[in-house]
């Protein structure tokens, strides 16, 4: 099998099983206990946790680990909007092409009584400033804005972000997940990030939210305290040592694994764009360096991934959490494309384990597997007329 959906999720590396493993088995002790076991669990913790600080140029008090980047989007969100309704502040603000993990956390806290502005982004996805800049007002307590997008790749001016809202004095949140890793993350000017660590070869199951230790929060999770208060829960050290493993190689690689992905992305979108009636969505340069994303008129991005399995590769429409729907994909009618070309989207993204031999495969298979689709559908034949 082909794997190229690394941006769903990815296979958990040696190194990162190797580092788990002591913790699941003779260190399984609880991190909260004074014996020795659990003495000895509380130091790989803590330790994990200084490295996931200084990796993010933050304080060690600063990093709560939790269960994965939707927990952590959710503690973000929710966290600070139940404290700063305190201050009278009921006003967020996040993008129309955040995950559904941002997203159905902003409509529920519409539902319960706080306004929320949904910012556009143009044709490649990225944020409109001066919209943003507008929007924040004295009752604005966050804004919201993902890295980089899962979908299109598309990396949003994370920088300019971070000054608007400081100018106006305004907490920033950024979900990070498929960013860090792949680019450089700066967290200069940032209040919140979030992360996971199964996007980054790490386990399913360990998220963190980096929060500046001067922007309050209420926990979502009451309990033991643990976390600094924030995150109750007995702590999965194994996940979060694997977690941080995953950090330190992800890291070191990057340079490296960057060029690589993005040389064999570049031969991708190059052979995909020869199909007729297809298109790029995001934006050609400034997206990420694993992702490419296409829609190809006439065919439904379903039966694409269910072609491409067949010739026994792996790839996904968008977002796995909507794909069971069959709904098209809100971030690509965000960028303006019609229903019907929404729905005909195709997403590869690519990993450490994939080789150039592979992308040879897909873009021999690629153009078959459409031009079959088109030749079963009733709308290529009809097209135009
Ligand atoms: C995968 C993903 C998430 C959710 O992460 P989980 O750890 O699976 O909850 C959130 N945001 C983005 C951008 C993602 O790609």
């Amino acid at each position: 099998m082909i794997y190229l959906d690394n941006a769903a999720t990815t296979r958990v590396r040696e190194e990162v099983i190797e580092a788990m493993l002591p913790f699941l088995d003779k260190k399984y002790g609880n991190a909260s206990s004074l014996y020795d076991l659990g003495q000895e669990a509380r130091a790989a913790l803590e330790q994990a946790r200084e490295k996931a600080a200084k990796m993010l140029k933050v304080e060690p008090n600063e990093i709560i680990f939790c269960s994965c980047a939707t927990e952590a989007n959710n503690l973000a969100l929710k966290g600070l909007a139940f404290e700063a309704k305190k201050q009278g502040k009921n006003h967020l603000i996040v993008s129309k092409i955040e995950h559904h993990c941002v997203l159905h956390t902003a409509e529920w806290l519409e539902e319960n009584g706080f306004k929320v502005t949904y910012l556009n982004v143009d044709e490649y996805g990225f944020v409109d400033l001066a919209e943003l800049e507008k929007a924040i007002d004295e009752k604005t307590f966050l804004v919201s804005v993902m890295y980089a997008n899962n979908e299109i790749g598309t990396i949003e001016p994370v920088k300019e972000i971070a000054k608007i809202c400081e100018e106006k004095g305004v907490p920033f949140h950024t979900d990070a997940v498929q960013a860090f890793g792949k680019i450089p993350v700066k967290t200069k000017g940032i209040s919140m990030l979030s992360l996971s660590a199964h996007k980054i070869y790490g386990p399913k199951g360990v998220g963190l939210l980096m929060k500046r230790e001067g922007i309050k929060i209420q926990p979502l999770l009451h309990g033991g305290g643990h976390e600094f208060g924030l995150r109750s829960g007995t702590e999965n050290v194994a996940g979060i040592v694997g977690f941080v493993k995953a950090m330190e190689l992800a890291l070191k690689e990057m340079p490296r694994e960057s060029k690589r992905q993005a040389k064999m992305r570049d031969k991708l979108i190059k052979h995909a764009l020869q199909i007729p009636e297809s298109r790029l969505n995001g934006h050609p340069k400034k997206r990420l360096p694993n992702n490419a994303n296409f829609s190809f008129r006439w065919v439904e991005g379903e039966s694409i991934v269910m072609k491409l399995n067949e010739y026994g590769i792996a790839a996904s429409t968008g977002s796995a959490c909507s794909s069971p729907k069959l709904e098209p994909s809100h971030v690509l009618l965000a960028l303006g494309l019609a229903p019907s070309e929404a729905h005909g989207s195709l997403r590869l993204t690519l990993g450490r384990y994939n080789k150039m031999s592979e992308i040879n495969y897909v873009i021999k298979i690629l153009p078959k597997a459409i031009a079959e689709l088109r030749e079963a559908s009733p709308f290529w034949h009809t097209r135009g007329g």
